[in-house]
């Protein structure tokens, strides 16, 4: 190549990249909003589940079957991604065609739920689980440059070298033992410093289980209580699963939440509790 041509095809290349530019930095994420937005992500459903696990006979749900879902809350000053589903996004199929892994469906990926709102897993700022079980965490490992936000008993039994932890597939959140953590014991903790976005401990259904806080300025209050409960029907109840890592610390978790949402006036959302989830409205939908 000669050198006017070199020159030519270089400075193509530049303005190119500079016409580009503007557009592809404006790609990379969207503009914050004003006020806190939560998005609800559908992530599928779990059925043919047998009640007695939960200690209940049939007749006493109005349903088995649950949902699976995730939250992206997005506040002014960054962005939380909460849970990733049941089935890896890689696993599902383009044309949104229904896929089954054992008692899981699910049609949507993950990430072209985000894609919808503009977000890659990339430019997430926070990620959170709230336990490590296998139907909360088939995506996290995509969400390893994030900052991950996680309790120290969650953790160590998440990466324990003898016995691991019950009820998950490590290779799906492995890259999270590489990423920016920070470690939480038991503490709120306020994720952007203002109040809005509020982590708290509610261990027992998993060593280091946890749940968020909301204050939306417009819908109030909103606590997402990932497995604190499975079904409505075990509110106000002693039931807890049989598979919870240590049930009297999940009903003391359940007695201090209670009371934390009497004094607070929020809602509590139950992540698997299908007809509340059936009438919320699901990303690009948002409460604010
Ligand atoms: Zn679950």
């Amino acid at each position: 190549m000669c050198f006017r041509k070199f020159l030519a095809t270089t400075l193509q290349a530049l303005i190119a990249f500079l016409v580009l530019a503007p557009f592809l930095l404006s790609q990379t994420r969207p503009k914050p909003p004003k006020s806190v937005r939560l998005y609800v992500f559908d992530n599928g459903v779990i059925k043919g589940l047998d009640p007695a696990i939960f200690h209940f006979k049939k007749e006493e749900l109005a349903t088995t079957d649950m949902v699976v879902c995730s939250y992206l809350i997005v506040h002014p000053k960054g962005t939380l991604m909460w849970d990733t589903g049941a089935i890896p996004d890689a696993d599902l199929k383009a044309d949104g065609s229904p896929v089954t892994q054992e008692r899981f469906t699910a049609t949507k990926t993950l990430k072209s739920q985000l894609a919808a709102l503009g977000y890659t897993p990339k430019n997430i700022t926070y990620f959170a689980l709230s336990h490590y079980h296998v139907d909360h965490i088939a995506n996290a490992n995509d969400f390893a440059s994030s900052t991950w936000l996680v309790q120290q008993p969650e953790r160590d039994a998440m990466f324990a070298e003898k016995g691991g932890a019950p009820i998950t597939q490590r290779a799906k959140y492995i890259a999270l033992k590489d990423s920016k953590t920070k470690i939480l014991n038991g503490q709120d903790y306020d994720v952007f410093g203002d109040g809005t976005v509020v982590i708290k401990a509610a261990y027992g259904h998993t060593p280091g289980h946890q749940v968020v806080y909301l204050k939306l300025a417009k819908t109030g209050p909103i606590l997402l209580a990932g497995d604190l409960y499975h079904y409505q029907e075990e509110r106000n109840t002693d039931k807890t699963p049989t598979f919870e890592f240590d049930r009297d610390q999940s009903l003391a978790s359940r007695a201090a939440i209670e009371a934390f949402i009497k004094k607070t006036g929020a809602q509590l959302w139950i992540e698997h509790d299908l007809a509340h989830f059936n009438q919320l409205k699901k990303a690009p939908g948002y409460y604010e």
